[in-house]
């Protein structure tokens, strides 16, 4: 099931919900030689890239990708900056801190916000969204899987019913895309993002995006020329289609982005899909008798890719962590309300594998003084494994 992996080329054991492990293709990449950003290798390779984002996004054959320079937050303020325009009625779930982001970010652009929240730690319900959405809704954005709680919202769902109304749909995907099943042109989503160091353990640097022709033909509908340059989808197509410059891409994360999304695409998506299941079972199973809980109620509302665990009653976050930290293990917790109450896993990229979490079950087992752990964790693991 777990393919063979190079020895990673550092030590320190980084289980966040992203930053990820840097995938060894993607470290080796990083020592090639500087080319420019308009040199004929580089537009080969961007062609590579883009049409390996169609295949990872699930799109329509001719749909623009593209990556823009700098993390998962330009990728999410690009689509408000392109596509919307000041006055425009914008719905926006937000169930959690980057569905708050979103909201942030559509109002800045001089979107009239409609929000659809939930409880934290449930996900966006269908009939709250169909409950806001009318004729005069031009955009829904939604987060796919809520990092901050561990929540995966229901996108095919919300698709349906944004489908059809005349809005465009955008799709925050950081924590989901190239891990878990995303289909932008079965779903109709018109505007989707990632980031490189969530799931394709690439280095942080690059935001990659797919555009649909809908959304394309709003941005061509523009009043006026979108308030961001920087990521101006017109300047944007400049490059990555007319190869005309617009400005210096980082051409060494490109590298880097190109051997990471192709060794995702090697190693194939379904099995992508499969070991974050397994990892992230194991762990569960493992760390129950400790007292540690799933914080999401409901199954089908957790999100695979970032294990929210409810800390034992009386458990020591912030000194276990610490302790951690020290033994170079790296363990995100809760942020504002759930700070002191939940751990955040990542099973993002690189990080859902047996050796990384076999290493804080190890650490575990030493510091709490539970005897066994790894091993226990190491049955488990062969347990969902057959
Ligand atoms: C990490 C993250 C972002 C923001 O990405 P940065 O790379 O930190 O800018 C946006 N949305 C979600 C769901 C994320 O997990």
């Amino acid at each position: 099931m777990f393919d063979a992996q190079p020895a990673p080329l550092h030590d320190h054991t980084l289980l966040t919900p992203g930053p990820t492990p840097i995938h060894p293709r993607a470290m080796q990449a990083l020592a090639r030689g500087m080319l420019g950003h308009m040199d004929p290798e580089v537009f080969a390779l961007n062609g590579e890239i883009q049409a390996d984002l169609r295949e990872m996004y699930g799109t329509a054959p001719e749909t623009f990708t593209a990556l823009l320079a700098g993390t998962g937050s330009l990728g999410m303020e690009a689509g408000f900056s392109n596509l919307v325009e000041s006055g425009d009625e914008v719905l926006v779930c937000a169930n959690g801190s980057f569905g708050q982001r979103m909201a942030e970010m559509a109002e800045r652009y001089g979107a009239r916000v409609r929000l659809v929240t939930a409880p934290l730690g449930e996900a966006i319900r269908v009939e709250d969204v169909a409950a806001r959405l009318d004729g005069k809704v031009k955009m829904v954005a939604v987060v796919h899987g809520e990092t901050s709680t561990g929540v995966l919202n229901p996108v095919p769902a919300i698709a349906e019913l944004v489908r059809g109304s005349g809005a465009l749909f955008t799709v925050d995907s950081v924590t989901t895309a190239g891990m878990e099943p995303f289909r932008m042109q079965e779903w109709g989503v018109d505007y989707t993002y990632t980031g490189s160091q969530k799931c394709l353990s690439a280095p942080p640097g690059v935001a990659p995006i797919a555009v649909s022709d809908r959304a394309f033909a709003r941005f061509a509908a523009r009043r006026t020329p979108p308030p961001l340059w920087y990521a101006d989808l017109g300047g944007l197509r400049d490059y990555w289609v007319n190869r005309s410059y617009h400005h210096t891409v980082p051409v060494n994360l490109h590298f880097a982005f190109h051997a990471a999304l192709r060794a995702a695409l090697d190693e194939g998506l379904g099995a992508r899909q499969a070991r974050v299941k397994q990892v992230g079972q194991a762990v569960v199973d493992t760390l129950a008798p400790l007292g540690f809980t799933p914080y999401v109620k409901r199954p089908e509302d957790r999100l695979p890719t970032v294990l929210a665990l409810r800390l034992p009653e009386g458990f020591d976050d912030a000194g276990v962590r610490a302790a951690l930290r020290r033994r170079e293990i790296s363990v995100t917790g809760g942020l504002g309300p759930t700070a002191g109450v939940i751990w955040r896993l990542g099973l993002m990229g690189e990080s859902a594998r047996p050796a990384p979490y076999l290493r804080l079950m190890a650490a575990l087992e030493d510091l709490l003084g539970e005897k066994h752990l790894a091993a226990r964790f190491e049955e488990h693991l062969e347990g969902v494994t057959a």
